[in-house]
């Protein structure tokens, strides 16, 4: 283990694309990341620009867009794909429209993931792409499902649009040679896309391979045996299923809803516990691999080693069991990985700066506070910037 680890820390190959200035922003921007209360701050007085319609975007333009995603459009990141490309490296395409709720938004957010599907479907690298259910579906109505609540005829209407609008954007991803990944979102909306997401894996997954994979979140108490469930449920119907492996990217909007609410935190009390569920779904995962395909999602390195010495020692196929990271975060891990012929994806939202706000917030929300994995992110640049001598 100690020699996977070692071999996943060198900077060399990972920040090829950054000039100095280029890392001298990203070391700025995790200095200030680091800090949970200016985060906060920065939070706060977005919402407010936002609500008051000030001109915020460029600000995040100049700042943490171009860390974080591959552009406003598909052109913009064309670099970024090449890059990927010639270094082994898969791109997982994501639209980052996030936060709109009307019938009219979804149709052009629905419009806008397809045009990207298209352009995308030119480079090798593209051989990924996922979508949050809330960015196509009214949220509502994701609430009402998932609390078990009837709809009235009016909200069964717009909730059919829903699921054909999904169901396009399947079928258009997967006959252009896509395989989708599905998001998971907020505890209170997630029932209602976990029946979603396996409707959809029993229509579009054959026995040999998943088309398209659900996100379940380790950081949850009830995922160890939702997921034990779900491997026994496609066992029987004999096809693959498809899990992207997170640990969750929600903690403190799941811990302040329930207090608020007064029902019990569904989130482990610790991070060490969440570690512990990740890392033993990762081993249920190789395990059971005759009926899932997984995405291994993260940018833990204890994970990401477990990860790669099962995938060797199983021997798995690099469609069935791969990592992936998002843009802007550990890209020592996701080149090295690469690098030593392990197969990975980065994940590159494009779309406009406004729309991409929230994406961006949850972002900077992830990486505030001191966690180990940050500090380590925070040294790798530095050293980098000092084998450059800038
Ligand atoms: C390709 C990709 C796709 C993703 N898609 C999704 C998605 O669909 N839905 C989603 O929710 N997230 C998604 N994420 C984000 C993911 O859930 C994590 O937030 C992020 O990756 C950080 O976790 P980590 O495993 O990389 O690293 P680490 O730094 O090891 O872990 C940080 C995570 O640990 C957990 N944690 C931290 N403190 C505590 C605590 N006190 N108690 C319990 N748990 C704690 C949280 O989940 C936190 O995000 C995705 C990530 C990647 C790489």
């Amino acid at each position: 283990m100690q020699k996977i680890k070692e071999a996943l820390l060198q900077t060399d190959c990972a920040y090829e694309t950054y000039s100095c200035k280029g890392l001298r922003m990203r070391l700025l921007y995790l200095s200030i990341a680091k800090h949970s209360w200016l985060v906060k701050l920065i939070e706060g007085l977005t919402v407010v620009a936002l609500k008051l319609h000030l001109p915020i975007s460029f600000l995040f333009k100049k700042t943490v867009f171009p860390i974080f995603c591959g552009g406003e459009t598909i052109e913009d990141a064309k670099k970024w794909f090449e890059f990927l490309e010639k270094k082994g490296i898969n791109a997982i395409l994501d639209y980052a429209i996030e936060g709109k709720q009307r019938e009219e938004a979804f149709d052009r957010a629905l419009k806008g993931k397809l045009e990207l599907l298209k352009a995308g479907s030119l480079y090798k690298a593209c051989r990924y792409f996922e979508f949050k259910v809330s960015g196509i579906a009214p949220i509502n109505i994701l609430e009402k499902l998932s609390a078990g609540e009837k709809l009235s005829s009016q909200e069964a209407e717009r909730w059919n649009r829903a699921i054909k609008r999904i169901d396009t954007l399947l079928n258009h991803a997967i006959k252009l040679g896509y395989t989708v990944m599905i998001d998971a979102e907020e505890t209170w909306l997630q029932p209602a896309i976990d029946s979603l997401a396996e409707e959809f894996m029993d229509k579009y997954n054959t026995k040999q391979k998943a088309y398209v994979y659900t996100t379940i979140q380790m950081y949850l108490k009830k995922s160890p045996s939702f997921l034990e469930e779900l491997i026994s449920r496609f066992k029987k119907k004999g096809k693959k299923m498809g899990i992207k492996l997170v640990r969750g990217a929600y903690v403190l909007k799941e811990r302040e809803r329930a207090k608020d609410k007064g029902y019990p935190d569904p989130l482990w009390e610790t991070k060490e516990q969440t570690d512990k569920a990740y890392d033993n779904a990762i081993i249920t995962l190789a395990e059971n691999n005759d009926v899932s395909d997984a995405c291994i999602a993260t940018h833990n390195l204890d994970s990401i080693a477990l990860a790669w010495q099962i995938y060797k020692s199983k021997d798995l196929s690099p469609d069935s069991f791969w990592m992936a990271q998002l843009m802007g975060m550990a890209d020592f891990l996701t080149c090295n990985l690469a690098r030593n012929g392990l197969p990975v994806a980065k994940l590159v939202p494009i779309g406009p700066v406004k729309e991409a706000i929230p994406y961006l917030l949850r972002r900077l929300e992830e990486n505030s506070g001191i966690h180990r994995q940050f500090n380590l992110e925070l040294e790798m640049i530095k050293e980098e910037l000092r084998r450059r001598g800038c």
